[in-house]
């Protein structure tokens, strides 16, 4: 992970399978950048049913502006931006005095190398998916965009269709 490359593909299917069978998973659930691959998207097809795909649209020099200059606290985990979200002491979390810290992956050629693997091999889900569900895209224009915004535009998306709903 240091280096910008994916867990493979046996441990994450096994680490999912666990958690969507709990309890909270019954009625839904969201997936936040998984699956990364076609292999990945077809095993899941083999255990659970996918009903939409949100696309984040977002250029590159945004995604590697946010990234570097993202700080998080070692002892809570509190996330910071240097940018939007500065802490008012610099270096120290405002919730519990932690240290904040730089994660080794976010640095602006890591985060390259990570734009090149999604190119490469997330890319193709897209194609992967068109054809069985709705694709619902958001496209980040700027940088501030507050993300109570980029939420509630997806919401307004995915309201447009109707999900055979798993609660009875
Ligand atoms: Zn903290």
């Amino acid at each position: 992970m240091s280096k910008g490359d994916l867990v493979p593909d046996n441990i994450t299917i096994e680490i999912l399978k666990k958690r969507l069978a709990r309890d909270d998973c019954h009625k839904g659930f969201m997936l936040d950048g998984y699956p990364r691959t076609i292999e990945q998207a077809k095993a899941l097809d083999r255990f659970t049913k996918i009903d939409a795909v949100v696309q984040l649209i977002v250029p590159e020099w945004i995604i590697v502006t946010r990234l570097s200059s993202r700080r998080i606290c070692e002892k809570c985990g509190e996330v910071y931006n240097l940018q939007f979200l500065k802490p008012k002491k610099p270096g120290v979390c405002e919730k519990c005095g932690g240290k904040l810290y730089q994660r080794i992956d976010d640095t602006p050629k890591i985060i390259k190398d990570r734009l090149k693997v999604y190119e490469s091999q997330t890319e193709p889900l897209l194609e992967y998916y068109k054809s069985k569900v709705p694709i619902v895209r958001f496209e980040c224009e700027s940088i501030d965009i507050p993300p109570q915004v980029a939420v509630s535009e997806i919401l307004k998306g995915l309201a447009k269709f109707s999900f055979p709903s798993k609660a009875s």
